[in-house]
């Protein structure tokens, strides 16, 4: 389908739909017989340790990977090991900048490579693996999800601690859901 290998990124913010797209097109290249995995990172316990799960229930099952420069190793040695010819990664922000080297190379090697990820952290500012990958890819699926506040759609991740938008000291990372955050767009986004 791809004899050159690809590189699709799909990215936006929380629950712009990221997850189910990277489902839909790992499953869609399963029925054409493919032999597909979907990774993901290992930081990302919100759910279960051996599904990729979206926030709508849609899951797969996905190896678990640590989010170290081994985790990323181990992505190209078990999809060249194995003979992958579609791989999905997702949550790609959390992994070292190596990942991009890593997804790349193996687009180039033949590998359909599926990546997802946020495309801004809950100040505004983009993750750097994020960027590194967006403009290698081959595709960009640029998603939105819907503002909490007014409808439109979001491309911003709000983060809230007991109600009130988080303050920009805080820290980057920080796995959670509807609890901890929203989807904004670029008027309601706030860091106080
Ligand atoms: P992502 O991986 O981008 O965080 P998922 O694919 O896991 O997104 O989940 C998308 C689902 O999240 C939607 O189908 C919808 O059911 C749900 N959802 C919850 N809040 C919102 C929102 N504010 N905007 C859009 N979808 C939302
Ligand atoms: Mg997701």
């Amino acid at each position: 389908m791809h004899p050159g290998g690809f590189l699709e990124v799909i990215t936006g913010p929380m629950f712009a739909g990221k997850t189910t797209e990277l489902i839909k097109r790992v499953e869609r290249q399963a029925f054409a017989k493919r032999k597909v995995a979907i990774f993901k990172p290992s930081i990302d316990d919100r759910y279960s340790r051996s599904d990729v799960v979206a926030h709508n229930g849609l899951k797969y099952r996905a190896f678990v990977v640590p989010t170290s420069e081994e985790g990323v190793e181990l992505i190209r040695e078990v999809t060249l090991k194995e003979g992958y010819e579609v791989i999905g990664v997702d949550e790609a922000q959390f992994f070292p900048m190596s990942i991009v080297e890593a997804l790349n190379g193996l687009a180039d090697e033949g590998v359909y490579v599926i990546v997802s990820g946020l495309n801004l952290d809950f100040k505004g500012d983009p993750f750097p693996v994020m960027k590194e990958l967006l403009v290698r890819a081959d595709n960009i699926v640029y998603l939105t999800a819907v503002c909490t506040v007014c409808g439109r759609p979001a491309t911003r991740s709000q983060r809230l601690i007991n109600g009130k938008p988080a303050p920009r000291d805080s820290p980057v990372v920080l796995v959670g859901g509807s609890e901890s955050y929203e989807a904004r767009c670029r008027l309601h986004h706030e860091v106080p």
